[in-house]
């Protein structure tokens, strides 16, 4: 099967300006269906919580936009931002990219973490306070989601982006308490997330290029990870990962890749037998 020449987005967010680019590469045009609410399927500031999985959602996302377009392949993007897993004073994000074909209900999912994500949040009671938050964050270019403290799944304001108007927000709250100022991480209104998802994007095109060895289909790559490594004293299983599986989703044909660092076993020091 080969690429087709056109894909439909599923976005409300400008995010075709990052995803568009890589796949201009493979000859294949984004098209994105004007007035999709790709809102009604969860906000990340909270007032429609996503009662789905990211996978789910972009699925979602997807079949609408090909709905909407008429096109046979569609695509869709999600991300997830919060604490890091092991270190919770810093911020992670994790996004995903589908590419859905319902010719023959194909998916490729790619996903990349990003380490250092512009996403974070600040309680404050006047502008001072917020200040240096404001700059690190590099707002006005990265927009505010403005809060009270007392309820922030209820925004006062979203996608700020000029400081009178943040004055004025912030001025005619001062005797309700304090506020909360949250990235805003609509992809448009967050530059470190475009990045991101122009860098997954630029991933799904590479895999796309690359064609199945069996057969011939577009977009070989990984798949999940693949068994954890084994202690290198007892040999049973530990926590460290191993290497990961890579294949085609069109014919089920996989291969086993090792670590890029090569190991093989795993330090008896991460074994829970060897060191309980
Ligand atoms: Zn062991
Ligand atoms: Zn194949």
């Amino acid at each position: 099967m080969s690429l087709p020449d056109r894909a439909a987005l599923g976005t409300m967010h400008g995010k075709a300006a990052a995803i568009a680019p890589p796949f201009a590469s493979l000859g294949l045009s984004i098209v994105v269906p004007p007035d999709l609410d790709t809102d009604a399927f969860g906000t990340f500031s909270g007032e429609v919580p996503r009662t789905c999985s990211m996978l789910e959602a972009a699925r979602a996302k997807a079949r609408a936009a090909m709905a909407a377009t008429g096109l046979p392949v569609g695509l869709a993007s999600e991300g997830t931002y919060g604490p890091h897993p092991v270190i919770p004073f810093l911020a992670q994000g994790y996004e995903i990219l589908l590419w859905l074909d319902s010719r023959t209900g194909r998916e490729i999912v790619e996903t990349l973490t990003d380490p250092d994500p512009c996403y974070d949040q600040i309680e404050a009671a006047s502008i001072a306070e917020a200040e240096r938050f404001l700059s690190r964050i590099g707002f006005p270019a990265t927009a505010l989601v403005v809060s009270p403290a007392c309820d922030r799944t209820r925004p006062i304001a979203k996608g700020v982006r000029d400081m009178d108007q943040l004055r004025q927000l912030i001025d005619a709250r001062c005797n309700d308490g304090p506020f909360v100022l949250q990235t805003d991480m609509r992809a448009h209104l967050n530059p470190r997330r475009m990045t991101m998802i122009g860098q997954l994007a630029q991933q799904m095109a590479d895999r796309l290029a690359r064609r199945c060895t069996t057969c011939s289909a577009p977009g070989w790559g990984f798949l999940r990870r693949g068994p954890a490594l084994p202690c290198a004293w007892c040999g049973s299983e530990t926590l460290v990962p191993g290497g990961e599986i890579r294949g085609c989703t069109a014919c089920g044909a996989e291969t086993p890749v090792a670590r890029q660092d090569g190991r093989t076993e795993a330090d008896p020091g991460s074994c829970p037998l060897c060191n309980p």
